[in-house]
Order: C-alpha cells, then sequence, then structure tokens
C-alpha cells in the first residue's frame, strides 16, 4: 500500500480523498493556490504545497507544478479527484513517466471516453445501446442537413469535446440547423480548442441515469446500480438519487450487467460512470465519465462501500473487495448540490462565510469544506457542499432531507438551498415524476 498520496485537488473533494487516506493509514499531501492557503484541504492534510496563484491555470491546472509537488514530497501517488486534471489524459502519462501512480484509469482509457466520438464507437462495439446519431464527426453545414433529415428533428450538435453542459446546441427543425451547427462549433472551439462536432436524436422526455461501474483493471468489473439526475439546470445536476425512481430491480441488473461487462471487457481500472438518457424503457448512452463524480456518495449510502479507499486499493494492485453478488441496494439515498449562487439567477456568490452549521444526525452526510470565518475565493467552482440523506426508502429520505435543510446554517453568502426546499414542496419532487427538462420548465415559471 501506498505510503504517502497527492490530492490535486480543492474543496470538499479534497477533504474525502484525505479522510479515505488517513482511515487507511496512507499519509495525505495536499497543494493549494495563493487564493487557498486558509482552505480546509490545507489545514487537513498532512503535508500541503502551495503550487501557484489563484487562476487555476497556473496552480491545480499547473502539472510541472503538481509532479514537483510530488516529488518534493515523495507521494507515490496522485488522486485527481473530479474536475481540473481529472479526465486529462496528458497529465497521467506524464505523472506514469515519472514513476508516479496516477488513481485512476489509464491514459488511454480516459483519452477513447474523453472523445465523444471514439467514446460511442468503442461503447457500440461492446454491446451498449447509443443515441441514434451520425455516427462520426459532422464537418459541412450540407452533411449535418442530410443527417437532420434521415434521423428527423429534432436533433442536437454536440462538440466532441464538449463537457459542462457547454457545446451543445438542439436544432428543432431544419430551419434552426445552420445556426445550431455553427454555435455548437464555435462554443467546442472556444471553450475545449476543438471545432468538431457530431449529430444525435434530441430526445424530448427522457430521465437521465448514470450506472456506476468499477474495475480492477484485469479484467474484472462489477456495476454498483444507477443514480438517477433528472433534476438539471442547463444540463447541470443539482439533485441527485439511488436508486432511480422509474428502474426496476430487473431493468438495473440487465443495463447493469451491459455496463459491467463492458469495462470488463477493456480492463478498466478504478471508478467510472456510464451516462444514459432514459426514455419509453429504452437506455442510450450518452458519455462516459473516467473518474470520481460529485454525486458518488448517493451509490457510497445504498450500497455501503467506500468507493475512494477501493480506488485507492485497485491503484495499489489489490484487489476489490466485494464482487457483484456483495453488492445489494439498501435504502434510498438523495443528494443535492450547495452551491454559492444568488437566486433567481444562480450568479456566484462568494464570499466571507460568518457562520457556518453543518446539519446531522441518523442517515446524513455533509461534505463541504466550510468553516466559521472562511471566505470563498472568486476563483472556482461554486459548489461549497454537497448534502446527502440516507433513509430506509423514499419517502423518508425526502423528509429526512427536508428536516436536514432546515438545520443547515451558511450565512454570510447566498446559496442554492431555498432552491431545494421549493423543490420539496412540488408534487413532481415527492412522487418523482420528471424528466430532464422539468426543472428548466419549473424554473421559468417560478422566476
Ligand atoms: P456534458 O459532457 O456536457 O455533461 P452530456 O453528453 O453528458 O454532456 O449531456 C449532458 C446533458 O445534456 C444530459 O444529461 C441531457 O440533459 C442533455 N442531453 C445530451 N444529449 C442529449 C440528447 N441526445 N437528447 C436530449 N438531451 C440530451
Amino acid at each position: 500500500m501506498f505510503k504517502k498520496i497527492l490530492i490535486a485537488n480543492r474543496g470538499e473533494i479534497a477533504l474525502r480523498v484525505i479522510r479515505a487516506a488517513r482511515e487507511m493509514g496512507i499519509q495525505s499531501v495536499a497543494v493549494h493556490s495563493t487564493a487557498d492557503s486558509d482552505a480546509m484541504h490545507v489545514r487537513m492534510a498532512d503535508e500541503a504545497i502551495c503550487i501557484g496563484p489563484p487562476p487555476s491555470t497556473d496552480s491545480y491546472l499547473s502539472i510541472p507544478a503538481i509532479i514537483s509537488a510530488c516529488e518534493i514530497t515523495g507521494a507515490e501517488a496522485i488522486h485527481p479527484g473530479y474536475g481540473f486534471l481529472s479526465e486529462n489524459a496528458g497529465f497521467v502519462q506524464i505523472v506514469e513517466d515519472h514513476g508516479i501512480k496516477f488513481i485512476g484509469p489509464t491514459a488511454e482509457h480516459i483519452r477513447v471516453m474523453g472523445d465523444k466520438i471514439t467514446a460511442i464507437d468503442t461503447m457500440k462495439k461492446l454491446g451498449v445501446p447509443c443515441v441514434p446519431g451520425s455516427g462520426g464527426g459532422v464537418t459541412s453545414l450540407e452533411d449535418a442537413y442530410r443527417i437532420g433529415d434521415e434521423i428527423g428533428y429534432p436533433v442536437i450538435i454536440k462538440a466532441t469535446a464538449g463537457g459542462g453542459g457547454k457545446g451543445m446546441k438542439v436544432a428543432t427543425s431544419r430551419d434552426d440547423m445552420k445556426s445550431a451547427f455553427q454555435t455548437a462549433r464555435s462554443e467546442g472551439k472556444s471553450n475545449f480548442g476543438n471545432d468538431e462536432v457530431y449529430i444525435e436524436k434530441y430526445l424530448t422526455t427522457p430521465r437521465h441515469i448514470e450506472i456506476q461501474v468499477f474495475g480492477d483493471g484485469k479484467g474484472r468489473a462489477v456495476h454498483l446500480g444507477e443514480r438517477d439526475c433528472s433534476l438539471q439546470r442547463r444540463h447541470q445536476k443539482v439533485f441527485e438519487e439511488a436508486p432511480g425512481p422509474a428502474i426496476d430491480a430487473e431493468t438495473r441488473a440487465r443495463i447493469g450487467k451491459v455496463c459491467a461487462d463492458a469495462v470488463a471487457n477493456i480492463d478498466y481500472e478504478g471508478a467510472g460512470t456510464i451516462e444514459f438518457l432514459y426514455e419509453n424503457g429504452e437506455f442510450y448512452f450518452i458519455e462516459m465519465n473516467t473518474r470520481l463524480q460529485v454525486e458518488h456518495p448517493v451509490t457510497e449510502a445504498v450500497f455501503g462501500v467506500d468507493l475512494v479507499r477501493e480506488q485507492i486499493n485497485v491503484a495499489a494492485g489489490l484487489p476489490m473487495s466485494f464482487q457483484q453478488d456483495d453488492l445489494v441496494v439498501n435504502g434510498h439515498a438523495i443528494e443535492v448540490r450547495i452551491n454559492a449562487e444568488k437566486l433567481p439567477n444562480f450568479s456566484p456568490c462568494p464570499g466571507k462565510i460568518t457562520q457556518y452549521h453543518a446539519p446531522g444526525g441518523l442517515g446524513v452526510r455533509m461534505d463541504s469544506a466550510l468553516y466559521d470565518g472562511y471566505s470563498i475565493p472568486p476563483y472556482y467552482d461554486s459548489l461549497i457542499g454537497k448534502l446527502i440523506v440516507h433513509a430506509p426508502d423514499r419517502p423518508a429520505a425526502l423528509a429526512r432531507l427536508q428536516r436536514a435543510l432546515g438545520e443547515l446554517i451558511v450565512d454570510g453568502i447566498d446559496t442554492t438551498t431555498p432552491l431545494f426546499h421549493a423543490l420539496l414542496a412540488e408534487k413532481a419532487v415527492q412522487t418523482g415524476d420528471y424528466n430532464i427538462h422539468w426543472l428548466e420548465h419549473w424554473l421559468a415559471e417560478h422566476t
């Protein structure tokens, strides 16, 4: 087992990894920008190294600085968390070239899945159902029109390198194609340095269902059921749950096996998520994330596992601690994302926390790097906490969420907490009867 690992991240996810490492008797090294000198991950780790100025391009994304921090501290492995360098194949290659273990899949797997066209291609070959679409890059407007006519409108034009909901445009009819095609291309270019796009059938009422997979890198893999992340704003998740209200045990076992077999087949190592849209009983693959996801705690809750510990174990060459038959869903879990944002526009709201109180009690987990007097810097993601509840069934989990939200105090800034209070009063949220567009419609009506 490693003696020391470096966490190339900040915020709640850095704490998540430090906590797992400590329980495993592994020393942790935090890295931080000058803006984060007082951050909780710096305080909580065994060692901390400053790797640059506030902008993440000069610190959390600075590969030379992170490699140097490893060499100075003697860290043997790097956990990337999510975001930042977690899905950067070039980074993984450099890490491995320096004799440091990357806690996650290989550079090659990250590269294949990071390009949405090669990802779809690979998944198709592995027997995973995909959205009807162009099946490859579309370079000219003439081709775009032809494909639009073939698949039938509405269609969605997506940047091959896209992520975080950027670089996607819907064309509801032939008339929209030109502007949608051009906008998706230019967003791809400006956000990801790549203007390649592809076209898919736009599903009008799907749910977002994602399957958690885990592999040992040696041909064995399991699935840990699904998460339903249909409540989204601008293609970004705000409320996630496991199990999915619309998925029964038979469906879970069936799609789960397809996913576990697919990743076993390619010798995938560590945690991964295969994302689908789910409509009329059919699954349509949209992308694979080759990292731990923000919403992983709901899966940990219902399966009683520690995914970060498991990631570290397989990275160290140990076998997985569970097999498929050990993994049984127990109860229901919900996560809400507490962002430092001001409603109704969700504008970023950094600033000083004058008072912080985390909810507690049975079945409540608050993953957050906040503390009294902490100043949230303006440079990074607005996610400041994840409130996760676990209860015997969905109604009990909703009641527990409401109770826990009532205990949460974050004074000094605005947060997305009021949104969740309002959502819990909605019938659709209570019954779980919604699709990926529900929240946008609700927001349009209520703001
Ligand atoms: P990103 O990498 O930016 O997260 P995804 O491909 O995962 O992009 O899609 C994000 C969200 O966009 C999905 O959860 C869904 O809400 C919407 N979306 C993507 N593809 C389609 C599609 N073919 N039809 C309808 N909605 C889609």
